[in-house]
């Protein structure tokens, strides 16, 4: 008799594609020799001193599908995230791996319909992390308190699912601890 055969990560990716878009990370690293490579290919690249990098979400993804599978880069064919390590190593199931995959679409779907129009994700995390998505929706009255309340709810939500189901251990979470967490101003309101 012989084992099973592991589980193929390939196919969960192939239901997921959340790190290509950018929900777990605003960009990629490359490597020097990749550059070149890479711009041919029509990817913008930014520098930061002598460290190369693309923004994600990745203009190479079409859905679930890397359109340069073969020539991506090695920061994506070497990143493997919490969830995808817990699938092929048989912690969690196939279906409990989509189940938190299709958490967090909903939460992004969510998001796309009340984040400001043309707000990036990369954009909205950046206020959230800041405080000053809460600070906007504490100062607004009516529709846009609730709706940057909803805002702040469903990022915060996002960040504790990514943080507790995708991101592996050695990857900065996105919700900070609360002793890294900024004091809230005597009498603010909640939202
Ligand atoms: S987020 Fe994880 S499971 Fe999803 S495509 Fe990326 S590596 Fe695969
Ligand atoms: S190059 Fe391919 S694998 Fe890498 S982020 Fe873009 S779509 Fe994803």
């Amino acid at each position: 008799m012989t084992d099973a055969p592991p589980p193929n990560g390939s196919a969960l990716c192939l239901d997921c594609a959340l790190c290509c878009h950018g929900v777990l990370h605003d960009r990629a690293d490359l490597e020097a020799e990749e550059v070149d490579q890479m711009r041919a290919l029509g990817i913008e690249i930014e520098r930061t001193g002598d460290d190369a990098s693309f923004i994600l979400p990745c203009p190479k993804v079409a859905g679930t599908v890397c359109t340069i599978y073969d020539q991506r880069p090695s920061c994506c064919s070497g990143y493997r995230c919490g969830l995808l390590d817990n699938y092929t190593s048989g912690r969690i199931t196939r279906d409990t791996a989509l189940s938190y995959v299709a958490e967090a679409k909903r939460l992004l779907q969510l998001l796309g319909e009340t984040l400001p129009p043309g707000q990036s994700l990369r954009a909205a995390r950046a206020e959230w992390r800041s405080g000053e998505m809460l600070r906007r929706a504490q100062a607004a009255d009516g529709e846009g308190r609730r709706t940057g309340g909803l805002n702040q709810l469903n990022m915060t939500v996002l960040g504790r699912l990514l943080d507790r189901h995708f991101l592996a251990p050695r990857e900065p979470r996105m919700v900070a601890s609360p002793a890294e967490m900024a004091p809230t101003e005597p009498g603010g309101t909640g939202v």
